[in-house]
């Protein structure tokens, strides 16, 4: 008796879990946005200019080209941290 289960349990969901992000060096056309992709339960971002991808789990914040953090990076940001660091 031969019971054979093809083991196709793994999901595309969970390589990305697994897979490290990529982080490169940003560069003058830096644009990030939002990815439909979820990673450990986290949003995921990713930049159209050089290909780095970021979750609110990092400890650096992206910033597009001219300088500014993303407004939905930035409220994600805020959210964390509701005292505001206000100098
Ligand atoms: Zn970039």
């Amino acid at each position: 008796m031969t019971l054979f289960r093809p083991t196709r349990s793994r999901a595309t969901t969970t390589r990305v879990d697994l897979a490290p992000l990529r982080v490169r060096p940003c560069r003058d056309l830096c644009s990030w946005h939002r990815t439909p992709v979820e990673r450990r339960g986290e949003a995921m971002f990713a930049c159209r200019g050089c290909g780095s991808q970021w979750v609110p789990g990092e400890h650096w914040t992206p910033r597009d080209r001219d300088g500014a953090v993303p407004p939905d990076i930035l409220a994600i940001r805020r959210a964390e941290a509701p005292e505001d660091a206000a100098p």
